[in-house]
């Protein structure tokens, strides 16, 4: 592994240390134990290479994939066919695993795609049909699979011919994978996964597309499964269809979920564990699937986070109560180095009804580089809605949002971030697993450079965009004033706080518009003052800030132009001083 600096911090190295002792674990494994246990040891390192990828899919993007048994299926024909030479010439060995990795890798694709349309529930039961069907053509292409009779698995040459031979190729084997799929998980692609499984709506409003960011996903967890597969048929020696049960696909399921979703220690334990079990259970063999339930039953009802909750004390130690958010709006300039060209924000006669209800009728707005724009109104006047239609989340049946001049496509939400425009949320959307600083981190998706492989493969291009994104992401936590609270998870932190975390994560787009929901709701006076400076700077920056909110003096204090909504018309529009001499709004809403 490739010494970084962040590898020589203490944090990183305690994170590293249940890895290594696993690792020494295996490696000493060949000196106490006999061939039965390098049968099990090979066969948790086979399963952990298809886990390791699937949890990719399961635990870190939420996507309820459970038929994965069929790819292990893909791959350990593939490769004993080619192997076998009956169909093609024989094929070396290598090339027998490359072309089982291109097809696991076509396949994990396809069984993923139903994933981007259905919700997860039918995409689970979609992966179970692609499981039958694999089963069901093994069984029945018998020219080629020898149906029911079977074939032999793939042979390999010595030193990797005896049992730990084997295993240690194996092993070999399955810490790449951990390698791996950690470069994913500690990346912006990683983080991204995690933010379309917990917050997808932030996700999009950030530029991450869940389309584009999970084919490659599917992808590698698709030719990681094919290559365990091909493993398994060398250790079965021989393969048949009934080698590939269900109660395998959901053994790989349930050591991520009793894992714990987002880690990759976790669901490595739990793979361990759930193989050996049944060994250690030896009598209790045809109990197998239940005991799998149970242990499932146990640790969701017990342990909602799995293993990896169980062993995290870091978030169980209290964070300091007397915390105050104090903003430092001077670090501001340093975020904004390098912004999109400034450009204005309009809405023409935006028009959208919700069956009955005219949420916005005809709602004319203009926010101008540089100003802050207040949009206040009662509850229900339709402030939320016209954010949504400028990011994208409805189409409006009349007029248009325009940015620049640019018309904004509706639906396609993900475009927004790299046009410029940011926006936090009235309920704030938070990965509550993660930490706020990689909460944060996930506001600089897009800025990436290294691509998917060059993330995988640790190239430096990875270490790179960490180091800038982590750079960027403290500064924008100093700027707002949570920097104190970088390494807490963002689920333990106060509503008034979350939405600080979300400014500085939409900060993070040095953006040329910024929307902000209600950010002083929850918040005390003090803090509401500060966080007036801090927008007030922000728009310093040459940035146009529609700012939503409730508090009627805060906006009048910090706002150039004031547009009042009132049941989804704008009643009036202007500066502050007219605003709050309108006599209808007067009466209508400040009340005085
Ligand atoms: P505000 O943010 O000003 O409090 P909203 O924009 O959230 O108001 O809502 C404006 C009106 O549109 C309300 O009457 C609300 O019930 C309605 N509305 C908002 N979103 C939806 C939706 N997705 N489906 C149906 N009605 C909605
Ligand atoms: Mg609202």
């Amino acid at each position: 592994m490739a010494i970084s600096e962040n590898a020589l911090k203490p944090a990183t190295i305690a994170s590293l240390a249940p890895f290594l002792a696993i690792g020494v674990v295996a490696v000493l494994l060949p000196f106490v134990g006999n061939d039965y246990w390098a049968v099990i040891g090979t066969r948790a390192a086979i399963y952990w290479v298809l886990v390791a990828g699937l949890n990719l899919i399961v635990g870190f993007a939420g996507q309820l994939a459970i038929g994965y048994v069929a790819l292990l299926t893909v791959g350990a024909y593939v490769t004993s066919i080619l192997a076998a030479g009956t169909v093609l010439p024989p094929v070396p060995l290598p090339l027998c695993f490359a072309a089982a990795a291109g097809v696991g890798a076509l396949f994990g694709v396809l069984v993923g795609l139903p994933a981007l349309r259905l919700r997860t529930f039918y995409f689970a039961i979609s992966t179970l049909g692609f499981a039958t069907i694999v089963t069901q053509i093994a069984l029945a292409w018998r020219s080629v699979t020898g149906g029911g009779v079977g074939l032999a698995g793939p042979e390999f040459p010595p030193p990797f011919n005896t049992a730990w031979g084997f295993y240690g190729l194996c092993l070999g084997a399955a810490s790449f994978a951990t390698w791996i799929s950690a470069n994913i998980a500690h990346s912006r692609f990683g983080r991204a996964l995690v933010a379309v499984r917990d917050a997808d709506v932030a996700a999009e409003a950030n530029g991450i597309s869940k389309a584009i960011l999970l084919i490659p996903i599917f992808l590698l967890g698709g030719a990681m499964a094919a290559v365990a597969g091909g493993l398994f048929a060398t250790l079965q020696t021989y393969i048949t269809p009934d080698a590939f049960t269900f109660d395998l696909s959901i053994m790989f399921f349930i050591a991520i979920l009793i894992g714990g979703r987002g880690s990759i220690l976790g669901p490595m334990i739990g793979t361990i564990v759930l193989t050996i079990l049944p060994e250690a259970a030896a009598p209790l063999a045809s109990w197998s699937t239940f005991l799998y339930a149970a242990l499932l039953l146990v640790i969701v009802l017990a342990v909602p986070g799995g293993i990896a909750d169980l062993i995290d004390f870091k978030n169980r130690r209290a964070i300091t109560e007397e915390r105050m958010i104090v903003p430092k709006p001077a670090l501001l300039p340093q975020l904004f180095a390098h912004r999109p060209t400034p450009a204005a924000l309009t809405l023409n006669g935006v028009v959208l009804a919700f069956g009955g209800v005219r949420a916005l009728d005809g709602v004319d707005i203009v926010v101008r580089p540089g100003e802050v724009h207040g949009l206040i109104g009662p509850n229900g006047s339709g402030k939320t809605t016209a954010l949504n239609v400028i990011s994208g989340y409805y189409a409006p049946q009349e007029g248009e949002a325009r940015i620049g001049g640019d018309p904004l496509p509706a639906g396609r939400p993900e475009l927004r971030a790299g046009l410029g425009i940011a926006r936090t949320f009235q309920r704030p959307r938070l990965v509550a697993a993660e930490t706020v600083l990689e909460n944060v981190m996930i506001g600089g998706t897009i800025s990436g450079r290294a691509g998917f492989l060059a993330t995988l493969l640790s190239l430096p291009g990875r270490g790179r965009d960490e180091r800038e994104l982590e750079a960027r992401a403290t500064r924008a936590l100093q700027a707002v004033g949570l920097e104190a609270l970088a390494g807490v998870k963002a689920g333990r932190l106060q509503h008034g706080e979350q939405r600080f975390v979300e400014i500085a994560r939409a900060l993070m787009l040095a953006p040329a518009i910024l929307m902000l929901d209600e950010p002083a709701a929850g918040l005390s006076s003090d803090e509401i003052r500060r966080l007036g400076e801090l927008i007030a700077e922000i728009a310093k920056q040459g940035v146009g800030v529609l700012l939503v909110e409730h508090h009627a003096d805060f906006i009048f204090e910090i706002c150039r132009h004031v547009t009042v909504l009132d049941q989804g018309r704008v009643l009036a529009a202007g500066t502050p001083a007219e605003i709050r001499s309108h006599r209808e709004v007067v009466d209508a809403y400040l009340g005085r």
